[in-house]
């Protein structure tokens, strides 16, 4: 018992995988998940040369099946955490199609409509958290007075840009240290003036692309929840945050196939996927040194990784047979990290 406490305390990385249903019109295929049992999941690997499977575990696995709800409810105890104080990462890996986005946000927001159905069952782990968010600070407003602010950024290149600026204008953050940097953080007292944001941050995001080029699955984006909380009878200050990062696509790009813009993203991202995985499997394997200086990205989350801080790193991977190079990858990733 007492084991188990210390080791709540000192933080802790968890390992999920998702598996995307085949998308209509795919229904003939075949899976190449061969079957899902508990914490372990086996790749069919079969091919002309023969029949072959890989099996992997994970803390948790969710079938093509799960629904939005059944994948949050297993990430609740996360956000109760960022109201106790603590630091939370959630990062959504996986090659792009994997269902990475519709984890997190569940679609692309649709910014000729602006905001619709809030009440959406298939909503995604953004919306959920902050639900959950308010309505456990509200829950608790005889004890505590809970202030939450967000900030959202992206990283395209190795470069970080601030996706809540109000003018149009997209910057390039000037701050070269550590942590998140110098982006507005904007206050906030519900779910809906959070989803305003995403709105905004996600009009921001196309203002950098082409119509032809759509980079949101070649960049990594961040919404970063800050929550700042008083104990009402001790004046004592809890700060928590909370990052919900949707990674750039994790496939390999064939480097005879692609040249100029393209090879530079591919080597920037292959680049800060590596270093976000050798950081949390230092981590994992309680190396002592943890080589955060590898990448933006986790030279800006540096104080949520280790320590205290919780990750969960949820690998998605695609059911195709097609695409069984990038899932073993993928699930060699997270294997790596558990
Ligand atoms: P990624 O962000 O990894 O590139 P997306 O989240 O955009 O992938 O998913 C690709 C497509 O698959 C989208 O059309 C999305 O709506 C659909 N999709 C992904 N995951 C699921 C799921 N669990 N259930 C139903 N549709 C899904
Ligand atoms: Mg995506």
């Amino acid at each position: 018992k007492l084991y188990n406490q210390v080791q709540d305390l000192k933080g802790s990385i968890r390992v999920y995988c998702r598996v995307r249903p085949f998308l209509s019109g795919q229904s003939n295929a075949m899976s190449t998940v061969d079957h899902i049992e508990d914490g372990n999941i086996t790749i069919s690997t079969a091919s002309k040369h023969g029949k072959g499977c890989k099996s992997f575990s994970f803390n948790k696995i969710f079938g093509p099946l799960a629904t939005q709800a059944e994948v949050f409810s297993d990430m609740q105890p996360l956000i109760r955490s960022v109201l106790d104080g603590y630091n939370v990462c959630i990062f959504a890996y996986g090659q792009t199609g994997s269902g990475k986005t519709y984890t997190m946000v569940k679609q692309k927001l649709d910014i000729s409509t602006g905001p619709k159905d809030l009440s959406d069952k298939n909503q995604g782990v953004n919306y959920r958290a902050l639900g959950d968010l308010f309505l456990l600070a509200e829950q608790r407003k005889d004890t505590f007075r809970y202030n939450v602010a967000v900030q959202m950024i992206e990283i395209y290149n190795e470069q970080v840009r601030d996706l809540l600026v109000t003018d149009g204008k997209i910057r390039n953050s000037s701050q070269t240290g550590l942590n998140v940097p110098d982006a507005n953080i904007i206050p906030v007292s519900s779910t809906c003036d959070v989803i305003d944001l995403m709105y905004l941050g996600q009009r921001n995001r196309a203002v950098g692309a082409t119509a032809l080029n759509d980079r949101s699955s070649r960049s990594h984006s961040c919404l970063t929840v800050h929550v700042q909380g008083r104990d009402l009878t001790s004046g004592a200050i809890l700060r928590g945050c909370m990052h919900l990062v949707d990674l750039a696509g994790s496939e390999r790009v064939n480097k005879s196939e692609v040249t100029g813009d393209r090879l530079i993203e591919a080597k920037h991202i292959n680049k800060s996927l590596s270093a976000l995985g050798d950081v949390i499997a230092s981590l994992a394997h309680k190396n002592p040194h943890v080589p955060y200086r590898n990448s933006k990205l986790t030279q800006l989350l540096q104080d949520s990784l280790g320590g205290q801080a919780k990750t969960l790193m949820f690998v998605h991977i695609s059911p195709e047979p097609d695409a069984v190079g990038e899932t073993i990858s993928t699930l060699k990733f997270a294997e790596r990290v558990a």
